[in-house]
């Protein structure tokens, strides 16, 4: 592309490239495709899906017509539903079972999700009153899916939950990490609605550990969930990561859901280090920014690459270029302090460890200049460690250790799931879908904690 073409680019042109790539279906297309279910008995696809959605019966409900039905079955196990219909690696979850595998093609089971939800949402449905009053209060640091999820089931088992939000809506990497293109901003502050619509105070700008201090929470609920999720990108540890031009991954994806669509990449060359689902985001944005050449490096291979294959197959449509066994060395910069380069090593990999992985070794002399104009960090996010020492709490590296059957943590208060319990060897996935599950289970700890002879009888 010249530039003068470049300078013809408006930021409202690059701005559409931002809209949802997915197209819904249509009214035929959904009701084919959910006729074509065979609304198994003991169906896998169920048995697939981490919060368990009765897949067979809001497809069912979608070919007899019901759509508020099909949405409140969705619902009803998925708080966070319409995003999981767009998010959730579904080749790898409920599709992947589906038993038409085997003959033709399984069921578009997140497309049919979309459409029940879309529905919902767009006929301003709410769905779920909350329950009667039980007297029991209690307090979820942080709005995204895990903590919203645990706040929808404790409001409907009648506890009064405020959730403390940080930042300046809910919705946590909902509505500020992944990409609009594959998530637009309306289906996450559609389900933060829904969910204070049960009551649920949500109080954002408040970040605990500075605007409301641990001890007052601990001190003024009957339970706790932390639900704060992973912090930012961490340092490189390389010279010129302060050069103007070097980003983190996740602050870029950001910009580009919460700030006008900007034109500081049009014609670029951009360097992506890392190879997961946040670099592939911040890679495929950075096409939609207009980006001229963009590079993903990682200093293993695609077979340890934790991007799912949708996403890498994605990148590459995108022409998104992958360089495996490379890492960086050092960002190189001109004269005015902006990035113009990056000097990478080869890598191989050695024996696998005690872990049974695979350690990336540089392979001396091999060092080579890729001529870039931004670098954008994606090499993993950092831990709340500051806030989880302040409640005390048993961890490793930030990552809050739980008993893996109730979610209760070193406090007998304090229950925590989602991305503050990913990693080190602690069960579970970094997704959208687990995070929904496990507030589910952690709500219903707190209910069996605080309120026992209620479950026992019910
Ligand atoms: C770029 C990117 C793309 C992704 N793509 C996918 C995908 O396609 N599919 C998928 O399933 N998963 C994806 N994930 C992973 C998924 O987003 C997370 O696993 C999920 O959001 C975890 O939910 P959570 O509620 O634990 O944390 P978060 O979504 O991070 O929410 C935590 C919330 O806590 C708040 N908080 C933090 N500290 C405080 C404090 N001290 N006080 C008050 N509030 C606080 C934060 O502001 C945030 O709102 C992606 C992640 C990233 C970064
Ligand atoms: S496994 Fe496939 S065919 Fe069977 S109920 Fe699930 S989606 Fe329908």
């Amino acid at each position: 592309m010249s530039t003068e073409n470049h300078s013809k680019i408006s930021s409202k042109d690059l701005s559409r490239n931002f809209q949802e790539i997915i197209p819904a279906l249509t009214k035929q297309e959904a009701m084919e495709e959910s006729n074509r279910c065979l609304y198994c008995y003991d169906a896998p696809c169920v048995k697939a899906c981490p919060t368990g959605i009765d897949i067979p019966s809001f497809i069912k409900k979608i070919a007899s017509g019901n759509l508020k039905g099909s949405a409140k079955t969705i619902l009803t196990a998925n708080p966070i539903g319409a995003s999981c219909a767009r998010v959730c690696p579904t080749e790898e979850l409920c599709e992947g079972s589906c038993v038409l595998n085997h003959s033709t093609k399984p069921i578009m089971i997140g497309n049919l999700q979309r459409y029940a939800t879309d529905w919902a949402i767009q006929n301003e449905q709410s769905l779920f009153s909350p329950g009667q009053k039980n007297g029991k209060k209690v307090a979820i640091v942080g709005g995204g899916p895990a903590g919203l999820s645990a706040a929808r089931e404790l409001a409907l088992l009648g506890y009064e939950v405020t959730i403390f939000e940080a930042e300046e809506k809910a919705g946590g990497l909902n509505t500020y990490g992944i990409v609009a293109f594959r998530l637009p901003l309306h289906i996450s502050y559609w389900e933060v609605k829904q969910i204070e619509s049960l009551n649920v105070e949500i109080r954002t700008n408040t970040r605990v550990g500075k605007d409301i201090s641990v001890q007052e929470i601990l001190k003024t609920y009957d339970a706790i969930i932390l639900a704060i999720g992973m912090s930012k990108v961490p340092e490189l540890g390389i010279s010129g990561e302060d050069l103007s031009g070097v980003f983190d991954a996740i602050e870029f994806v950001r910009e580009t859901k919460t700030k006008p669509i900007c034109s500081q990449l049009l014609g670029k060359k951009v360097a992506v280090i890392g190879a997961g689902n946040t670099a592939i985001d911040a890679a495929t944005s950075s096409v939609r920014l207009g980006a001229d050449n963009v590079k993903i490096l990682y200093r293993r291979t695609s077979e340890e690459m934790t991007a799912y294959e949708f996403e890498y197959d994605f990148a590459k449509q995108d022409g998104v270029e992958f360089r495996w066994l490379t890492a960086p060395v050092r960002i190189l910069g001109d004269a005015h302090g902006n990035v113009n380069g990056i000097e990478c090593i080869k890598m191989e990999l050695a024996e696998p460890g005690e872990d049974g992985r695979r350690s990336p070794v540089p392979i001396k002399g091999t060092e080579f200049i890729l001529e870039v104009d931004a670098v954008i960090k994606a090499n993993g996010q950092s831990r709340y460690v500051e806030l989880v020492e302040q409640f005390h709490l048993e961890h490793n590296g930030g990552v809050v250790k739980i008993n893996p059957s109730n979610y209760q943590t070193s406090n007998q208060k304090v229950f925590a799931c989602g991305d503050v319990i990913f990693g080190k060897g602690q069960q579970g996935d970094a997704m959208v879908v687990s995070a929904v599950q496990q507030g589910k289970e952690s709500a219903y700890s707190i209910h069996q904690l605080l309120s026992p002879s209620i479950v026992e009888t019910a």
